[in-house]
């Protein structure tokens, strides 16, 4: 690492935690993985700022705050088995695959998806699977979930996701409108039901129906 590279990173750790991202663990994923590796082009050299940028197929990579206080709001342990609903560049479903046992990634753009797995395997990450699904439905092949992390915006949070979500699991993902201020909620499910709370304001791309032309 060049004197340069070992700033950024140091200065990209400051934002986040400045910014409310405390956990070890989620601090040390996100020391590890390369956000440069995800974002390509001309942002590229933008990717250690914590701001979201713009990825193939009209949609953007999350702000890396945002992933780290998601991230850290889901409480992934080692043995989990997590799905994420949105592969996009697949720098989150990377932070995942860090924290827990094996990792579900669903993302409507088949592009993404073969651009995700490409980084993917050149940075070894073994113990991800990413598929070319509406994730609105969840993944019923591999359910119940210890883990949910959504990151498109729906309405209201979908029912299968509910529904593939183990008891004793924890589901993170923004609601509301695409056009107006979302929501990041956290939703536990008990042995009864769900217990749902508010973690702070958001803007993330909407949840869309159905597979992409590209
Ligand atoms: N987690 C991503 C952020 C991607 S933005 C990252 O780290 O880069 C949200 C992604 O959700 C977009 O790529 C969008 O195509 C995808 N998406 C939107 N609706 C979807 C749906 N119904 N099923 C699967 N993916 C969806």
């Amino acid at each position: 690492m060049t004197s340069d590279e070992a700033e950024r990173k140091m200065q990209f750790l400051f934002a986040l935690r400045s910014r409310g991202v405390t956990d070890k663990r989620v601090l040390n994923a996100m020391e590890k993985i390369d956000r440069g590796a995800f974002v390509t082009g001309l942002f590229a050299e933008r990717a250690y700022e914590d701001m979201p940028l713009p990825i193939p197929c009209g949609q953007t990579i999350s702000q890396p705050s945002v992933v780290g206080l998601m991230t850290q709001a889901l409480e992934v342990q080692p043995r989990d088995k997590v799905l994420e609903v949105g592969t996009g560049s697949g720098y989150q479903a990377a932070i995942l695959s860090q924290l827990g046992r094996r990792v579900y990634t669903l993302e409507r753009h088949r592009r993404l998806v073969q651009g995700a797995e490409a980084v993917f395997s050149q940075l070894r990450l073994t113990n991800i699977t990413a598929i070319v699904a509406d994730g609105s439905y969840g993944y019923p092949e591999q359910a119940p979930f210890d883990r949910i992390l959504v990151s498109a915006a729906a309405e209201d949070p979908p029912g299968p996701l509910l529904a593939q979500l183990r008891p004793g699991g924890i589901m993170v993902l923004p609601v509301g409108q695409s056009d107006a201020v979302q929501h990041l909620i956290r939703v536990r499910r008990t042995e009864t039901g769900y217990e749902y709370d508010e973690l702070r304001s958001v803007r993330f791309v909407p949840l869309v129906e159905g597979l992409g032309q590209e």
